[in-house]
């Protein structure tokens, strides 16, 4: 089974998905704004981190898919499986690299 990378049209799903999810992070980062902040409420700060690096990853997702480079990890230049993207669309490298990202 080959999936060409420079097929834009095999992730417009992906992106469909990426532009939703950003969607909702912003939302949820503009609910939180007010008292995002370590002296007023430390869980809503740690949250609204979590939820500001999703964005980003989301938004370098959009610009790879925008570039023609989605799909491909951005440590070993390898294709990422299918079903990885599936589940974490905007996964910027492949399963192998994580894990070693995760181990260091
Ligand atoms: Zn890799």
């Amino acid at each position: 089974m080959t999936i060409p990378t420079t097929d834009s049209a095999a992730f417009a799903g992906a992106q469909r998905e990426l532009e939703r999810q950003l969607d909702e992070r912003l939302a949820v980062l503009e609910e939180l704004s007010p008292f995002a902040l370590p002296s007023i409420d430390p869980v809503a700060f740690q949250t609204a981190a979590s939820h500001r690096a999703a964005v980003e990853q989301i938004t370098a997702a959009l610009n790879r898919i925008a570039e023609g480079t989605y799909g491909r990890c951005t440590r070993c230049g390898e294709q990422i499986a299918p079903a990885r993207l599936e589940v974490l669309p905007s996964a910027a490298a492949c399963i192998e690299c994580q894990s070693h990202a995760d181990a260091a």
